[in-house]
């Protein structure tokens, strides 16, 4: 069968199914070869690699990665897509779908059962709606997981990657690059996109560390300083963290902010990763003792 791909394959597609596509699902396929092949060459993927693709569609990118991989399982919501998958991934005898919601699917369990726990490699044009609970869940849950390829909105992608003092950064960049080294591998415009979307999208490699970058004695303190430092970005790092709820008095961030020899009246968004981890770190020790 002529891949789907070619944009000729996917209309005959729709009309042989009379697919609706339902935006609640995030619903755009890809029909673009250049931007598959960019995907596939990206996530790095090999013949011993086992890869899980989220929301495989119609099975656009799944015929590339079957082509690729040793093993692919591709985990889809809309059970009006399994007839679908199961005549354009017929010619594959190493992909398997699973017809379920990739939030609630136990990705460490079947990482276990069939990759032996060894990590795998994460491939996707993902439904935007729900970008960051799937990776911020990959991240959080140690999921065995050398890389993560996956489409998303261009904004999401370039907040993903920013650096202190822009205007997109903010807690998404500071928790992805705790977990992993972001790196932009293509923009993509709408047109190859059946329906198209109403935004850019990018593809974003996320390398996974062993280890994080910086050592953090309570990761649950550092995140909620982070977090509250954004939600109220105009203000100074001690306000927003006093007024978002954090359990530390006004005192005791001055106090470090003077260890750390850095201003009173400082933005969270002037603050790198490591500076968050130090400050974090100092105001548990300071607890602790
Ligand atoms: N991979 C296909 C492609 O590139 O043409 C389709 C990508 S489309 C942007 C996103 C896909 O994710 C859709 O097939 C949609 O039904 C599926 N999806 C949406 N929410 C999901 C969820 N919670 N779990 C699994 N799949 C989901």
């Amino acid at each position: 069968m002529e891949k789907l791909s070619n944009p000729q394959v996917t209309i005959a597609t729709i009309k042989k199914y009379d697919f609706a596509f339902q935006k609640k699902f995030g619903q755009n396929f890809l029909i673009d070869e250049h931007v598959l092949n960019k995907i596939i060459g990206a996530a790095g993927v090999t013949k011993d690699d086992m890869v899980l693709e989220i929301g495989p569609g119609f099975g656009t990118l799944t015929q590339y990665l079957a082509e690729s991989a040793r093993e692919v399982v591709a985990v889809e919501i809309d059970k009006a897509l399994i007839p679908v998958l199961n005549e354009t991934l017929a010619d594959y005898d190493n992909v398997t779908v699973i017809n379920d919601d990739i939030l609630k699917v136990d990705i460490e369990g079947l990482v276990n059962e069939r990759n032996d726990g060894k990590p795998v490699k994460v491939v996707a044009n993902l439904p935007y709606y729900i970008t960051t609970p799937i990776i911020m869940g990959l991240l959080e849950n140690h999921v065995p997981v050398d890389n993560i390829t996956v489409m998303v909105q261009k904004e999401v992608a370039e907040r993903m990657q920013a650096g202190p003092g822009t205007k997109d950064y903010g807690a998404l960049s500071l928790a992805v690059q705790y977990y992993a080294k972001p790196y932009i591998a293509a923009n993509v415009p709408p047109n190859c996109f059946i329906p198209r979307p109403n935004v850019g999208s990018a593809v974003i490699r996320l390398e996974l560390f062993d280890a994080p970058p910086v050592k953090v004695i309570d990761e649950r303190l550092m995140f909620q300083m982070i977090r509250a430092s954004f939600n109220q970005r105009r203000k100074t790092l001690q306000n927003s963290i006093v007024n978002g709820g954090v359990s530390v008095t006004k005192d005791r961030i001055v106090a470090a902010l003077k260890r750390m020899e850095l201003s009173e009246t400082i933005r969270g968004e002037a603050l790198t990763l490591s500076q968050f981890a130090e400050l974090a770190n100092l105001l548990s020790e300071e607890r602790d003792s």
